[in-house]
């Protein structure tokens, strides 16, 4: 007997229900009245709706490697733990060899992606760029590229006196194939003052993103929470990003990322809870209807929570990252390996009754021979 969405969302939110079930847009006073519910389930049952709509139980992974080429970086965000400073960690600018050998460790992995990000340092020639991305071409022929957020083009185009659409123009020449999200955290004018000034707005980064959108690029998109912004800001962040994919349609994925404080100038704030976590990937399912994939990433909000996520709306749970230096484990600065294999992926995909699917970067599905379904008794994220 199946109970009645009356009775699971309650009266509360059963005009929002009824929009959902529809599949009219919701408003941006929907998203806050989502946000401020005192109903959590209610809110996942919702966005479920739509994630199993678009996606049933298929849950997309790629086999991707995370290559932070240098933390060195002048733009001092107060949120960031990432970057080389006194008491942090030690600064570092990875050569085109040292990037070559970095590409060697993981080849038996059959990786379908390399995601490249790094600190905005100004002794990086904007030669430094074309040959990071040839590297990888040369190395791995056939992966896909995906690298460098807004700020880094920006950058890089500074280097090179060009214009970001030349700058990218360029990189795509060279093998870049998509642009990450990041860069501009949330947009908002107040936030970006207080947090990361020193970095491109928001206007700028909505420049870069239709520059790219006219090259034909693909971009993801991302949002962090849990530091200073108001539940307003959120979905403010969320409706701009709405209008901006109306516009272009050249975003391939929504991931929202909690907030590590640990190691930051704000490290007085409280770590996002798994509540926050949750509501976060439903909110933004069920805000953006024009986004096809909505990403759970597990590095940041943890296996298990990725794991409930895969029914709070998130029909993605990234990949299996390897040396991910953006945020540290356990705030330890000499803690940068979190790894999934490919068949603990699948089991944790497949523990919480979803299924996963390989992808490539641009969600074409790969046909792989999975391993045997077992059961699972903690996912064995390494950390060394
Ligand atoms: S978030 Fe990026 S731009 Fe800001 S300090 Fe960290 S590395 Fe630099």
């Amino acid at each position: 007997m199946s109970i009645a969405p009356e009775k699971i969302v309650g009266p509360e939110l059963i005009d929002i229900y009824r929009k959902v079930d529809e599949g009219t847009r919701l408003s941006f006073e929907d998203g806050m009245r989502l946000y401020q519910s005192k109903n959590l389930s209610a809110v996942g049952y919702m966005a479920n709706i739509v994630r199993e709509r678009r996606h049933g139980a298929k849950t997309y992974f790629v086999a991707n490697q995370h290559i932070n080429y240098t933390n060195i970086c002048n733009k001092f965000c107060k949120f960031c733990s990432f970057y080389a400073k006194k008491g942090g960690p030690a600064p570092y600018e990875m050569s085109i060899e040292e990037v070559r050998e970095r590409l060697q460790w993981h080849r038996d992995a059959d990786l379908t992606e390399i995601h490249m990000v790094g600190g905005i340092n100004p002794r990086l020639p904007y030669q430094y760029y074309m040959d990071l991305v040839a590297v990888v071409k040369e190395v791995l022929p056939g992966v896909h590229v995906k690298a460098f957020t807004a700020v880094e083009i920006t950058e890089i185009a500074r280097q090179g006196g060009v214009s970001a659409e030349r700058a990218l123009a360029d990189l795509m020449e060279a093998g870049l194939d998509s642009l990450p999200g990041g860069g501009i955290e949330i947009l908002s004018d107040r936030v970006h003052e207080e947090l990361f000034g020193r970095k491109i707005d928001g206007d700028e980064w909505k420049e870069v993103a239709r520059a790219a959108a006219k090259l034909g690029l693909k971009q993801y998109a991302t949002m962090l929470y849990g530091h200073i912004e108001t539940l307003e800001e959120r979905v403010s962040h969320l409706m701009q990003l709405r209008e901006l994919q109306d516009e272009t349609g050249h975003f391939l994925t929504m991931t929202p990322l909690c907030f590590h404080p640990e190691k930051t100038e704000l490290e007085h704030i409280q770590k996002p809870t798994a509540e926050m976590d949750l509501r976060g990937i439903a909110v933004t399912r069920l805000m953006l209807d024009n986004f096809e994939h909505i990403k759970s990433f597990w590095i940041m909000n943890s296996a298990p929570v990725t794991q409930m996520a895969l029914w709070y709306g998130a029909d993605d749970a990234d990949g299996f990252v390897h040396e991910y230096e953006i945020t540290y484990k356990d705030g330890d600065f000499g803690n940068k390996k979190q790894v999934l294999t490919r068949s603990n992926m699948v089991r944790l995909i497949e523990e919480v009754d979803r299924i996963p699917v390989e992808r490539d970067s641009l969600y074409n599905e790969i046909k792989r021979d999975f391993v045997a379904k077992k059961p699972l008794s903690g996912i064995p994220v390494t950390a060394s």
